[in-house]
């Protein structure tokens, strides 16, 4: 007797398994994902694509049904096959690839220093930040000042320098007067807000917000420099300092 349906599982994980290296360059680390066992793979592959249910035949016993079915758990490995046996996606595979998509290319701007990014290869290390205040280092009462607001000082005294050239001497000398507490770098005007910090782009934790941010808006800069205004070691710091130049 012969039989007319058939039906044959797959567990992919076992059968073909997935193989993770980690490499290391300039960029960073980078993670590769590949599939251990090819020759499975292909078989089971092309297995796949054989499972069908002959549609022609009138007399549903003399079908042929040849069954297929694949048991994955590995994001990768489920993915891959998927794709390549033409499986219908889930609407959440879908809504993945989307997100991956929009992870990989819409471009945004960073508000710690002010540089553009793709979620996607934002990692520990790719922003360079100042994280601290910045304070007139000059002034007895060693005024506290956003960054954003020292620089605009500074590029106003500039242009009181070159319009009024008797003030030029005077603004010359305190050019160098706004530190930041974080390091107690000299704030420059034009020298960008690379910082004493490494870490990741972008301020805040939720996804949405970032996606929404890919134009810097005053809001946003201000956010930020007041979370840097209220870090309370940076506070300290800065309370010491002033204990430090009492009697001076
Ligand atoms: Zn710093
Ligand atoms: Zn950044």
């Amino acid at each position: 007797m012969e039989y007319k349906r058939s039906m044959i599982v797959y567990d992919l994980d076992s059968l073909v398994g997935v193989n993770q290296s980690e490499s290391e360059s300039s960029m960073g680390t980078s993670t590769s994902t590949s599939i251990v066992n090819q020759s499975i793979y292909i078989y089971v592959t092309s297995r796949f694509r054989e499972a069908a249910i002959e549609a022609s035949c009138t007399d549903k016993r003399q079908k042929n049904e040849r069954w297929a079915i694949a048991v994955v758990r590995d994001p990768f490995l489920l993915k891959k096959f998927t794709t390549d046996v033409d499986f219908t996606f889930t609407n959440e595979q879908i809504e993945q690839d989307e997100e991956e998509h929009r992870r990989s290319t819409i471009t945004l701007v960073c508000v710690k220093c002010r540089d553009l990014y793709v979620e996607s290869d934002n990692k520990m290390g790719s922003c360079n930040y100042h994280d601290g205040f910045v304070y007139d280092n000059l002034a007895r009462d060693l005024k506290k000042y956003k960054p954003s607001r020292a620089i605009e000082e500074l590029n106003r005294e500039e242009f009181i320098s070159y319009t009024n050239p008797k003030k030029k001497e005077e603004i010359e000398k305190g050019k160098t007067r706004f530190k930041y507490i974080c390091c107690y770098a000299t704030v420059q005007v034009g020298a960008g807000f690379n910082g004493c910090k490494k870490g990741k782009h972008g301020f805040g934790n939720s996804r949405k917000k970032n996606f929404a941010g890919q134009i810097l808006d005053k809001q946003m800069i201000d956010k930020w420099e007041t979370a840097c205004d209220e870090n309370p070691e940076y506070n300290q710091q800065y309370a010491d300092l002033f204990d430090s130049r009492k009697n001076i």
